[in-house]
């Protein structure tokens, strides 16, 4: 099937009207990538000529919304759906270059210095995210950067000076190295080189943005390989630093065994619960089992066996602050790490006698469910044991505040859990 046919709809309509109106609009950046690679991007950016005020009065106010301070772009709304519409840039001067109190004079804060298409290439992160596809017109794949070579050769460059580019926008580090992970794909010696040296710089970023993308990290069922890509780059004790502390010990193994586990589920449903909670959980469970007991599940080493902890009265406190220091440097909600901590405290009931209709009343119950399910599957046991567990179907972790409930979803994997609800936004 011929690219143009793969393209939403929506996304070659926005272009086809900004055309209309005397614009040049294209379609740019991962989803080309993804498309030449074959697969289904998950995400449509377009980029054009016009300004985000051209593109309000192309779309109307009412269908526009104009966003961002460090990167000023459009949002089209088309039936239900948002696109990003971005301005073509170029690279600031030193004195367009707008920095700030304590900036060391490097780092780029502000992007919104308009240019043409050829220059909107040049200030794009990697080559291979550097290709536009025109939707509207002939010319097909249009490559200023060598991107399409390097799509084909599976490697990571980075257009114009490697270390200056990394250093004046350190999160490219993280992207460079999720390319990494995500398709397999090299980075050439100097960028590897590059994140090795100034992997430290990712610390200059906000930790809230930095903290949405490793959201969106985790939100992919490749996640675990993104992760070892930065700890392969020792670029994981700069992010996150005690899960690169962790990394090579059991407690390690059981944080990527969850985490892969999970990816399996994730790939095989699209419908797998995106609850943020449910992920802390995971991610936690390794780290807290360490902390709490549990050791690394021989008999005779004082546990039960299972390899999970005991209950004992004020763990919820321990439990909550392990949550946060682990999370560390990433700024979590006390409504979140009160979640995360509930879902992993659930689990040792799984194996006592305690009453089983109480427990799943319990608002993460359903949560806890899939959680258990991937321990069992992580350690190669059964799932049988949730056979004798109230479905998780019957109740739904704190339902969204103010709108309708959706229909729950359903989980992979797990029968007890087969219809895990949603979670909030
Ligand atoms: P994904 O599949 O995760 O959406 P993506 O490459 O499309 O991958 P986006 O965050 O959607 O990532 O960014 C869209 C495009 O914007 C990128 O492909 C790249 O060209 C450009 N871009 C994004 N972040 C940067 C950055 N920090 N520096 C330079 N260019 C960037
Ligand atoms: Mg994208």
């Amino acid at each position: 099937m011929p690219i143009r046919d793969k393209i939403r709809a929506n996304v070659r309509r926005i272009a086809a009207q900004l055309v209309e109106h005397g614009h040049e609009a294209y379609l740019v950046g991962g989803a080309v990538r993804d498309l030449l690679l074959g697969i289904e991007p998950k995400d449509y950016d377009i980029a054009t000529s016009a300004s985000p005020e051209e593109v309000r009065e192309v779309f109307t106010r009412r269908r526009t919304r104009i966003i961002g301070r460090r990167f000023r772009l459009a949002h089209v709304y088309d039936r239900g759906e948002v696109y990003e519409v971005s301005t073509f840039r170029r690279e600031p001067t030193a004195e367009e270059r707008c920095g700030r109190d304590g900036d060391d004079g490097v780092m780029l804060w502000r992007d919104n210095v308009y240019g043409t298409l050829e220059e909107d290439a040049q200030r794009r992160d990697f080559t291979v995210n550097a290709l536009y596809y025109d939707m509207v017109g002939d010319r097909g794949i249009i490559d200023f950067v060598g991107g399409v070579g390097d799509l084909e050769n599976r490697r990571v460059r980075a257009i114009g000076d490697t270390a200056m580019r990394m250093a004046e926008d350190p999160v490219r580090m993280l992207r460079a190295l999720k390319l990494v992970g995500l398709f397999g794909f090299t980075p050439e010696p100097v960028l590897a080189a590059a994140v090795r040296e100034l992997g430290e710089r990712i610390r200059l970023a906000s930790p809230n943005r930095l903290f949405e993308e490793l959201l969106k990290i985790m939100g992919n069922p490749r996640g675990d390989a993104i992760l070892a890509a930065f700890q392969e780059y020792g670029f994981l004790h700069w992010l996150w630093p005690r899960a690169a502390a962790i990394w090579d010990t059991a407690d390690g193994e059981l944080m990527r065994g969850l985490l892969a586990e999970r990816g399996r589920r994730m790939a095989a449903n699209p419908n797998y619960p995106a609850s943020k909670a449910l992920l802390l959980a995971t991610l936690m469970l390794a780290p807290l089992r360490a902390e709490l007991g549990g050791g690394d599940g021989d008999e005779g080493d004082g546990d039960d066996g299972e390899g999970l902890w005991d209950y004992q009265p004020g763990l919820e406190h321990v439990c909550r602050n392990l949550v946060h220091e682990f999370m560390e440097p990433f700024p979590i909600s006390r409504f979140l790490s009160s979640r995360a901590r509930d879902i992993c405290m659930l689990l040792p009931r799984f194996l006592g006698s305690g009453k089983r209709s109480r427990m799943a009343r319990h608002p993460e119950y359903p949560y806890g469910c899939e959680l258990f399910s991937l321990w069992l599957a992580t350690r190669g046991e059964s799932q049988d044991i949730l056979d004798d567990w109230p479905s998780a179907n019957s109740r739904s972790p704190h339902p969204p505040r103010g709108r309708r409930s959706r229909p729950p979803r359903r989980p992979a994997g797990d029968p007890a859990c087969a219809r895990s609800p949603e979670e909030r936004p």
